[in-house]
């Protein structure tokens, strides 16, 4: 079920050799295969929940015992 309008091209992020993906507002829409530069939850062209990869496990392992 492929509810891609073409919207997202307009937002799709472009591929950086100095940045990573899943950097700052850089998300992965798994129903239109393609990575938008968007801060908000949804997909503005299909309306899917967008996956926000955390890259950095040791960080965030770091955050938790934090506490
Ligand atoms: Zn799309
Ligand atoms: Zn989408």
């Amino acid at each position: 079920m492929m509810s891609c309008k073409n919207i997202c091209v307009e937002y799709k992020a472009k591929k950086s050799y100095h940045t990573t993906y899943y950097g700052d507002g850089v998300r992965r829409c798994t129903e239109c295969e393609v990575f938008i530069r968007w801060n908000k939850i949804r997909c503005p062209c299909c309306g899917t929940s967008l996956r926000i990869k955390t890259h950095d496990s040791k960080l965030r392992r770091r955050l938790l015992s934090k506490k």
